[in-house]
């Protein structure tokens, strides 16, 4: 009759793994989740691009040359942070958003986009990007732009 007496025990314990998806459950802070750009500091460079093994990234320049999107396909991500790592202006992010289940049609809206205009010089009115504020920008064939 011991089993009964630890069956009895387990029970008013309750369960012992989390409670998601029916309550909260602890996430780390480091944990590397959905990834994030922040369009005040992305310069266009494509290191994310370059560097990332997955394909999930792309940048497109607007079609009137105003500036160019940048767009994160989520699916496609394996969270590696490479592009964290690589980023010359600290522009990505990984947040420690891990909640990534969604049905199936909506596969394709699963996507982190960031789009940003180009600035344009006070003096001679050129259209430039944003300074990169880090000195060792690596330089980037353009071939990596689509
Ligand atoms: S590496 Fe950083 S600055 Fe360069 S395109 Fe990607 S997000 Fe923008
Ligand atoms: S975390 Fe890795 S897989 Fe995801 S977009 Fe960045 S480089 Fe690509």
């Amino acid at each position: 009759m011991e089993f009964l007496k630890i069956l009895w025990d387990n029970l008013k314990k309750g369960p012992v793994t989390d409670a998601f998806p029916f309550g909260e459950t602890y996430t780390p802070d480091r944990l590397r989740g959905r990834v994030e750009i922040d369009p005040t500091l992305c310069v266009g460079c494509g290191t994310c691009v370059h560097v990332c093994a997955a394909g999930a990234i792309n940048i497109s320049k607007f079609e009137d040359g105003s500036g160019f999107e940048i767009t994160v396909w989520r699916n496609s991500c394996c969270l590696c942070a490479q592009c964290r790592h690589y980023c010359p202006t600290k522009a990505v992010t990984l947040s420690n958003d891990w909640h990534s289940a969604h049905r199936a049609t909506e596969k394709y809206t699963q996507i982190t986009r960031a789009k940003v205009k180009y600035d344009y010089c006070a003096v001679c009115g050129a259209k430039m990007r944003r300074k990169c504020s880090t000195a060792s920008t690596p330089s980037i064939p353009k071939s990596t732009w689509t």
